[in-house]
């Protein structure tokens, strides 16, 4: 049994129906419950719901202050590689764009980590395109051994590796893992996902799992947000970290909300995720999973996410390039375009302003044998 089964499970719902039915009273029942079920998610995120995001707000602030104190924690991804075997229709990286294709040598990854380390950030998250062939796990695991280096915590956001592999890289010093399903829908995912071993659903969606029992500390999911039915898509991905949470209560489970950005291509969504269904999800998910960081990226514009950071947000991207060696050399092709391209001293004035402290490191492995 896996999350596959409980999302075929979930996906009979009458979504359209229920979202119809739920009322004020649906909104005001989950609002007054400590422990949120599966029937008050779907009242969080109703169309009802939206004349409450102030009742929402006032509650996710209490509880994120709860939970996590007065502290954003900062972080800012490093590509090292932009080769990829996929054909998403979303992605600048995907393989039917012709441009020159950039993967960093271990000196390159040493500059790109000692400028971002420069800032003061001991957070990382390693990306690369989704190729087996151009960064094997192999690679991954020199980059990280460069990165320990320079950082407390190393992030992956990689192509979905078997649980022996994560296991390796565990060893190696990465305690956390980000991986998006995209799309939960599993149609719109067969459209969006042309070609490639990301074609399969179950692989991907299973892989956050096989994380967790690989041992990372952290472990991350989410829905790109625009590609479908955005109620329905954060449902799922909300349901996605509850089961996994349920499971693996050693392992700290994570929920990001991107939205669809511009990027190389030119397909647009059908799904339009306005600001305030944006608010409205980051609330809906910091109610039912009072525990679970919700990380919050660059595509959002400035505006935006100084006032999401007082809603539920516990992680924030900075300072961030999204092309292969941007910290450093000339870069090569943005995965998208970033909306917010404001620098770490930026942001720490900003979370200050607000009265939050930036944490720059919030933990460390301390024993070097156990990695
Ligand atoms: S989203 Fe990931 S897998 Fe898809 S084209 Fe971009 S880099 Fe490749």
């Amino acid at each position: 049994m896996s999350f596959y089964e409980s999302l075929m499970a979930l996906e009979q719902l009458p979504f359209t129906e229920l979202w119809k039915e739920c009322g004020p009273e649906d909104v005001k029942r989950a609002l007054a419950k400590d422990k949120l079920d599966e029937e008050d998610l779907l009242a969080l995120l109703s169309p009802a719901a939206g004349q409450h995001l102030e009742e929402m707000a006032q509650k996710a602030q209490r509880l994120t202050r709860t939970h996590f104190g007065h502290v954003m924690q900062l972080f800012t991804p490093m590509y090292v590689a932009d080769f990829c075997v996929n054909h998403c229709t979303y992605c600048s990286f995907s393989s039917i764009y012709d441009f020159p294709r950039k993967k960093l040598t271990l000196e390159e990854v040493e500059q790109e980590a000692a400028a971002i380390a420069s800032t003061g950030l001991r957070h990382i998250l390693l990306l690369t395109g989704e190729s087996r062939r151009d960064s094997p796990v192999s690679y991954v695991k020199d980059c990280v051994t460069v990165l320990r280096k320079y950082f407390s915590s190393i992030g992956i956001e990689v192509n979905p590796l078997s649980q022996e592999e994560y296991k390796e890289l565990a060893h190696a010093g990465v305690d956390g893992l980000t991986i998006y399903q995209e799309v939960y829908h599993r149609e719109t995912y067969e459209k969006l996902h042309v070609k490639g071993p990301k074609r399969n659903f179950r692989a991907r969606l299973d892989a956050p799992e096989r994380g967790c029992q690989a041992g990372f500390r952290s472990v991350n999911v989410g829905a790109l947000l625009g590609m479908y039915d955005w109620r329905q898509e954060a449902f799922m991905a909300a349901m996605h970290a509850r089961y996994l949470q349920d499971r693996y209560p050693g392992c700290e489970i994570g929920l990001s909300p991107p939205r669809f950005r511009p990027y190389l291509g030119s397909f647009n969504p059908e799904s339009d995720v306005t600001d305030r269904a944006l608010v409205q999800i980051i609330l809906a998910y910091r109610l039912f999973l009072p525990r679970s960081g919700i990380t919050l990226s660059t595509r959002e514009p400035a505006r935006l996410r100084d006032r999401l950071v007082h809603l539920g947000v516990t992680k924030m991207s900075a300072g961030v390039s999204t092309e292969v060696g941007g910290h450093t050399g000339e870069g090569g092709t943005p995965q998208f375009e970033i909306s917010d391209s404001r620098g770490v001293p930026e942001i720490r004035e900003m979370l200050y302003r607000s009265g939050l402290q930036p944490v720059f490191k919030d933990w460390d492995i301390l024993a070097e044998s156990s990695i």
